[in-house]
């Protein structure tokens, strides 16, 4: 098999650290979860192909011994690692605009990505997590979302090359625990937020936080009416880890995220208010398919995992300003107050 060259740092590895995966590592979420397993003593090997990622997103793991990096698309097979006890699947663009740009693209990135991910975690024995997402509930019609909620989606509309690419990953997962046994949790992960946003991400508080500190009116798409819960990306964090650690596997899916719910023209006062901008709004068209409502039942995270979001929304709101302000800075963009 024709891998990737795998490129390590200067010092080489520390040893007998437990081996990691992350597909996915140098994306916002992915970027955080290497931090996190290297700091609680794994050695990750960080696999990306840039499709969204960025490498400033490992600028501070490119020379620590125990972070390897493997510039590949999951949807070619994987090398072999040796001693790998984790593959975790943070690898699919998340934001709507990136993904419907090529929407093929990420289609085959979950269901043969997904593929891939799972024949490498059988052959290593190793535990398995995918992060799906709450995207494959659709526009719900049960509200809050609890994860036996079997969803209500387009399998013909934009948004189905993730929705759906999702649901067939999870399905893979399900079928790889029937026919081999394989160690598999999944996560139904909820709008996050945080630091390591792309500033043109494209979803809503990477824009409305850009839009305010740029002076620009802040885009609301429709009536503004329709809500989002937002996990702050430590909590989520937090939650992929216990999923992973927590002994035994928890035989369905398991949704993570913040459980606070908050209209679109909430989250832009909110913005206004951190921010400190005078904010200013223009009515953009709602697009297709776009969930009316969406919140986690987080009931089953917190019996199985003791797990649930401890950041307040505008305590995460005011880091992720501070880092846009940072970058904005940095390209001489940011509008004084
Ligand atoms: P992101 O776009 O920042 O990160 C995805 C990473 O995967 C990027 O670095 C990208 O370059 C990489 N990637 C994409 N296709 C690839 C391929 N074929 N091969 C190798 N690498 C590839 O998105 P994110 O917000 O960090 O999301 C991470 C995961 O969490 C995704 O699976 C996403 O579906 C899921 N999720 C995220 C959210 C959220 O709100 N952030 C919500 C639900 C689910
Ligand atoms: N949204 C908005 N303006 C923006 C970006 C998003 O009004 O500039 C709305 C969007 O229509 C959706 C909600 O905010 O109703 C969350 O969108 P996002 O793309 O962040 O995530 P998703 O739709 O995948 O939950």
């Amino acid at each position: 098999m024709n891998g990737p060259t795998p490129q390590t740092n200067r010092r080489g590895p520390r040893p007998n650290r437990p081996v990691a995966l992350i597909a996915g590592a140098a994306g916002f979420l992915g970027s955080h979860l290497a931090t996190r397993l290297i700091d609680d003593g794994w050695r990750v090997y960080g696999v990306d192909d840039f499709h969204t990622g960025l490498a400033r997103n490992l600028a501070h793991l490119a020379d620590h011994p125990d972070f390897v990096f493997m510039e590949h698309d999951i949807r070619r097979p994987l090398p072999k690692i040796a001693g790998l006890a984790q593959v975790w699947n943070l690898a699919c663009p998340a934001s709507p605009p990136h993904y419907q740009d090529q929407p093929i693209r990420t289609a085959t990135t979950s269901v043969v990505g997904t593929l891939n991910l799972l024949e490498l975690a059988t052959q290593a024995e190793a535990r398995f997590v995918m992060t799906s997402t709450s995207e494959i509930y659709g526009d719900p019609e049960v509200h809050p979302q609890p994860e036996s909620y079997r969803g209500c989606v387009n399998t013909t509309g934009p948004r189905a090359c993730y929705d759906e690419g999702k649901r067939m990953a999870e399905a893979l997962c399900y079928d790889f625990v029937r026919q081999y046994g394989t160690d598999v949790r999944v996560a139904r992960v909820f709008n996050t937020y945080g630091p390591r946003m792309r500033l043109d991400d494209g979803r809503i508080v990477s824009n409305f936080v850009a839009q305010a500190l740029t002076g620009q009116k802040l885009t609301i798409y429709g009536s503004g009416r329709q809500t989002r819960s937002f996990c702050y990306v430590d909590d989520l964090v937090e939650g992929l880890v216990r999923l992973i650690e927590v002994e035994r596997r928890p035989e369905t899916p398991v949704n993570l995220g913040n459980p606070e719910e908050y209209s679109i023209l909430e989250m832009a006062e909110m913005i206004g208010r951190l921010t400190g901008r005078r904010i200013r709004t223009t009515h953009d068209p709602l697009p297709a398919d776009d969930p009316r409502r969406r919140r986690p039942d987080i009931a089953l995270a917190r019996r199985l995992l003791d797990w649930e979001p401890r950041v307040p929304l505008r305590t995460g709101l005011a880091a992720t300003i501070d880092w846009f302000a940072e970058l904005l800075a940095e390209e001489g963009r940011l509008v004084a107050k």
